[in-house]
């Protein structure tokens, strides 16, 4: 299969000869949800982003974003990052052969995460401050230096993200268009992209799908309305208190008729344990927001076929995996005792 650009390119910003550095992201699994249909009362699949190169839908936007740094001539790049635009543009920059900087909040990414960043060679600048703060700094430092900025304020990011809503609608067929898009909310670009990816398609749809975008209870703003100063929650990806498309992706909701609400981090892990245990769908935590949304929330009125964006691996945060699993039953290296284990 084809990189995005390749893809795409008639509905991209790339032109035939322009240099494209992919890693085959994209054509990501729709599986669908049985268990979670049923208790939702509805038709739910789950678009599996964790299947990208990097391990999530990050990678969409990185091609676009990589590709147009080397077009323009920049030889360096740089983002702020809760972890997965990192380690997705640390991968994206060593295909590239040029230079990579990430700057994360101190000790607040998850593990995978990092170890991407490190092991694709980045420099990787722990903040002592938290993301907003630190895509602040990346903003003024790009307008400062030649260093292309490769978050999802780079409009290339947003056009790259897009093509997941052309999948979805290529995958499902014209006659079979879905009601709703569920699908977790950080820093607002995903869902502004997807939005943008449903208009750009909107003749060959019956009807658009609404938006139903979910932030995490303690890093809220679009729900409570105002910017929050120091975000909180376990899903790390959106720990964001000042989203940068947070007004994109209210328009993309209203528009679209659809909402943007709140979920407490134990709904969060409910649903992540849910779709691990019951779907046999490992998904980071802060994907598991827009799953728990429908559980807390139910499915809005008219709404029954359903996509939840699943946007990153779980693998990439096994930390949280092993502590809320399972724990592991210690047992002696004979048949007598692995019986017992096995059966209790
Ligand atoms: C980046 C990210 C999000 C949030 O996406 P935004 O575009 O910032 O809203 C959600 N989940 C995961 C796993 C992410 O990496």
């Amino acid at each position: 299969m084809a990189g995005l650009i390749e893809r795409y390119r008639d509905r991209l910003p790339f032109a035939p000869g322009d240099p494209v550095i992919t890693l085959d992201e994209g054509a990501t699994p729709l599986v669908h949800a049985p268990r979670l249909s049923e208790r939702l009362g509805g038709e739910v699949w789950l678009k599996i982003e964790g299947a990208n190169p990097t391990g999530s839908f990050k990678d969409r936007g990185m091609t676009c974003a990589v590709s147009g740094a080397v077009r323009d001539g920049s030889t360096a790049v740089v983002c702020a990052s809760t972890g997965n635009t990192a380690a997705s543009a640390a991968a994206y920059a060593a295909r590239a052969g040029i230079t990579c900087a990430v700057i994360v909040p101190d000790g607040k990414i998850a593990r995978g995460k990092l170890a991407q960043a490190v092991i694709h060679g980045a420099r990787v600048v722990g903040l002592k401050g938290n993301f907003d703060e630190a895509l602040r700094l990346v903003r003024e430092l790009s307008q400062a230096h030649p260093i292309a900025l490769v978050n999802s304020v780079n409009p290339l990011r947003i056009e790259g993200q897009k093509t997941a809503a052309f999948e979805l609608i290529e995958t499902l067929g014209p006659q079979r268009p879905l009601d709703a898009l569920a699908i977790s909310v950080g820093n607002a670009g995903n869902i502004t992209a997807y939005w943008k990816g449903f208009s750009e398609s909107a003749d060959q749809i019956e009807r658009m799908p609404k938006m139903l975008g979910f932030q995490a209870a303690g890093a809220a703003p679009l729900v409570l309305g105002h910017a929050v100063e120091q975000p909180e929650t376990l899903a790390s990806a959106i720990r964001i208190g000042d989203p940068a498309r947070g007004e994109e992706a209210l328009l993309a909701v209203s528009e679209s008729g659809g909402a943007i609400n709140s979920v407490t981090d134990e709904q969060i892990l409910e649903a992540y344990r849910f779709l691990a245990d019951q779907e046999g769908v490992f998904c980071e935590p802060s994907s598991a927001a827009s799953v728990a949304g429908l559980l807390v929330h139910g499915l809005p009125e008219g709404v029954e076929r359903i996509v939840c964006a699943l946007t990153g691996h779980g693998l990439k945060d096994p930390e949280t995996a092993i502590e809320i699993g399972e724990g592991i039953i210690p047992c002696e290296a004979n048949l007598a005792a692995v019986e017992t284990a096995v059966w209790g």
